[in-house]
This record gives C-alpha cells, structure tokens and sequence, in this order.
C-alpha cells in the first residue's frame, strides 16, 4: 500500500514526480515498524535517531495521556506549568556549569535558530549597540536544521541548501581542525576574524547527517580551547548526539568541555512528540539579565514548552535512570564494531566506523538510495544511506538477535556490490 497518486502530501527531500513512493506505516513498537501491508520491518535508524527507547515505550505513552486529558497545551507567554518546570530542572542539571536557563522550542532547526539570537543578543547587551559581532564560524559537512539561520551554518557546499546560496547570511564554514597545523591554521583564522565573530556551532564528536563523520574527544577539546582564546560564544549543537547517542549521555561530556549553549532535540521526548531547547549557561544568561527590557531574548514559538511534550521528555529522560540504556549503548558499540569492522576488506568499502549507538559503512562512492533502501526492505530492515555511507543508530533496547540482523543485512548488501 502506498500514497495514492492523488494525495496532497509533499513530502521531504523528495523529487516528488520521480520518487518511489513512500511505504504506509499503521503501526510502531519496541524496533518495529509495522507497515499497512502487513510486512514487518525492523528498525535501523530509530526515525531520525529519536527513538532511544524503542516506539511506543509505555512510560511515555501514559505520559502523555495522562497530561493530555489534563492540559494539552497552554501558551507560555505569561503561564507556565509543572512539566515544563521540571523538564528545564532536568536539562539544566546536564550542563556542567550553574545558573543554567532552558529555552524550550518545538523543532531542533528552532534551538539552533534561538541559540545564535543568544550569541549575537549577548554580544550586542554587554555592548550596548550593534556591534560587528554578527557572524559565526561552522565547519565543513555540518548540519544544524532546514530554517534560514540553521542553514546559514550548514556546510555551504555539500549540505542539501547549496542551492539557496545568496538568500542565506554568509557564514564562516572551516574544516574541523584534526592536526596541529590545522589547528594553528584554524586560530590564525579566528585572529583575522574575530572582530565579525559572535560565536561557533559545532556537533560534537558526530556529523550524522553528512554521514556520520566522527572526529575525537581531543580534537573538539582543541577546537574549544582555540574558540576560547577569541572569546566566541561555543553552541555545542547536540540535536543528534545528545540523549546517549554517542556513548554519553551528551557527547561534549567526553571531551570535558563547557559549552556556552547546548542544543537538543531529536531524542528528547523519545520519539514521540516534536521539542527541542536551547541551554544556556549562566556567562550567558546573565547579559540578559538586566534592567533594561530591550536586554531580554526575543522569541517566543506560539507551541512553546507544549505540555505533552515536556511529560513525554521528562518521561524520557527518567528512563535513563531506571533503564540501562547507557550499559545498552556500550553493548550495541561491541557489537556493531564485530560485527561490521571485517567488512573493511570488502572491495567497495571505504572505511568503517563505529561511536556508541552508531555504527557506519562508507562505500567508496555515492549509494543509489532508493534502490538500497528496496533492497534493505526485501530483507525485512529499515535503513536509508546518506550519500556514500550506510549506518545503523537504532534503539537503545534492541537486542543482539535485532542487531545481527540489521548488521547482516548491511554485510549482504555490501557483498552484493
Ligand atoms: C536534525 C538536526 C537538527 C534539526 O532538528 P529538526 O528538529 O529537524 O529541526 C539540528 N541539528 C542537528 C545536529 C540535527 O541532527
């Protein structure tokens, strides 16, 4: 069963007239994916990396009732409500310094967009005026969201929003600096700068959506240092990598650092109802705080800090306390690294590279998507390549049985070429 020909649905990233189309889905649960023909997929990527605790996990969904049949939704412009309250205790307490401030929004494109109206505000507030200070360094096969800002920090020449070059704030996008002389490169390029510079946005320790390009706790501890020589606000954009992902709760926990916004998403609520927040620390919020009302951060999202959404996340995130889902991401590591390492030796393969719950096979070239994808649901598995790269980040509770298979199929797949 499919999308019928005449259906209004646009859907992402599609070419509409050519694309396959969609398979209809009429239920989830646990790491499956039920579709309306009756098939059975087993799921490889979690939907977007959301689903930490599988679908339909029962904490989350009487969560949910339970705040739904209360309160579906207030505005927060004047009001506010248990859960949010204790979802921005929770959150906040993630971050390693005090006086943390949680900004709750509906999307992760969203945090992004409010964490730089934090780092260009801050500067203008300590300032007084409009300064220069505007403009942010990213780096090279970044992804921060589909909004006009987040997109302004995506990698300008590989990223999906190429094409809208010159509609977008002109950004500074750099490599990732990995060796010593890069990283000497990286801060003479931050001296010439500076002046234009609010702050930097980085994933930290994982690129998922370029294709899950790892760099090392190290390397983001020097790129940190560098940015605080110069004073830059430091956006740690953990949409993807935060909620245990990369084998921490969030990923910058390894490299020891200290960002000055933090960003999440994506697994918040665990695969359930879209929110996302801005961290910020206290060096931050206090340029906000003052006695001068233009001082105060303006935004404001009309389904800000939803309250179904906050139960679902604090429901979420008490799983990580009651269930071992660090212990699974450790397990889910070992046996992605065994199962999917040998693989290296096959011909087409580039390389093969695993961190916490993500395990990925870059082919050495581009992956005809659709017909992989054909190809993974003939086996009964869900998994979608990103470019030349073939990866599994599924959730947390799978088991070994789960895991091999998707390992497997992956393995066939490769062999087949
Ligand atoms: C998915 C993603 C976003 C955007 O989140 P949306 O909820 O899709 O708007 C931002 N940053 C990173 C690193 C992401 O992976």
């Amino acid at each position: 069963m499919s999308l019928p020909h005449h259906n209004p649905l646009w859907m992402p990233y599609t070419q509409m007239k050519t694309a396959t189309p969609p398979l209809q889905v009429d239920s989830t649960e646990g790491v499956q994916i039920h579709l309306s023909d009756g098939r059975t997929l087993i799921d490889g990527i979690a939907s977007w990396w959301t689903a930490c605790h599988g679908y339909n996990h029962p904490a989350i969904v009487s969560a949910i009732r339970e705040q739904a049949s209360r309160m579906p939704h207030v505005m927060m412009g004047g009001l506010v409500h248990q859960p949010a309250i204790q979802l921005a205790d929770s959150l906040a307490r993630f971050l390693p310094s005090d006086r943390n401030k949680v900004f709750l929004v509906d999307s992760g494109s969203v945090a992004v967009e409010v964490a730089m109206k934090m780092a260009v505000q801050f500067w203008r507030n300590k300032r007084g005026f409009w300064g220069d200070k505007n403009r942010f360094v990213c780096f090279q096969n970044s992804y921060h969201g589909d909004t006009t800002g987040a997109m302004s920090v995506c990698d300008p020449v590989d990223s999906m929003h190429s094409h809208f070059k010159g509609f977008l704030l002109e950004q500074f996008a750099h490599p990732i600096p990995d060796s010593e002389s890069s990283l000497a490169a990286f801060r003479r390029f931050l001296a010439r700068h500076e002046h234009q510079l609010a702050g930097v946005i980085i994933e930290p320790l994982a690129q998922m959506a370029a294709g899950m390009r790892f760099h090392s706790p190290q390397t983001l501890r020097s790129v940190f240092s560098v940015c605080q020589e110069y004073d830059l606000v430091f956006i740690a954009d953990e949409v993807a990598t935060g909620f245990g992902r990369t084998g921490s709760m969030f990923a910058f926990e390894q490299a020891k650092i200290e960002p000055d916004v933090v960003c999440v998403g994506k697994g918040l609520t665990g695969c359930s109802v879209g929110l996302a927040a801005a961290i910020a620390c206290g060096k931050i919020y206090d340029a906000f705080h003052s006695d001068e009302p233009h001082h105060a951060l303006m935004h404001g999202p009309t389904f800000m800090g939803n309250p179904i959404a906050c139960a679902a996340a604090n429901a979420s995130i008490q799983l990580f306390e009651t269930e071992p889902r660090l212990n699974q991401v450790a397990s889910i590591e070992s046996q992605l690294r065994e199962q999917l390492a040998p693989l290296t030796s096959t011909p087409a393969v580039h390389s093969v590279n695993c961190l916490g719950a993500i395990g990925a096979v870059r082919m050495d070239r581009e992956i005809d998507v659709p017909e992989a994808v054909q190809f993974f649901v003939d086996q009964g598995v869900w998994i979608r390549p990103i470019g030349d790269t073939i990866y599994l980040a599924p959730a947390f509770m799978i088991d070994q049985d789960d895991l091999h298979t998707l390992c497997e199929a992956i393995s066939d797949f490769v062999h087949d070429r």
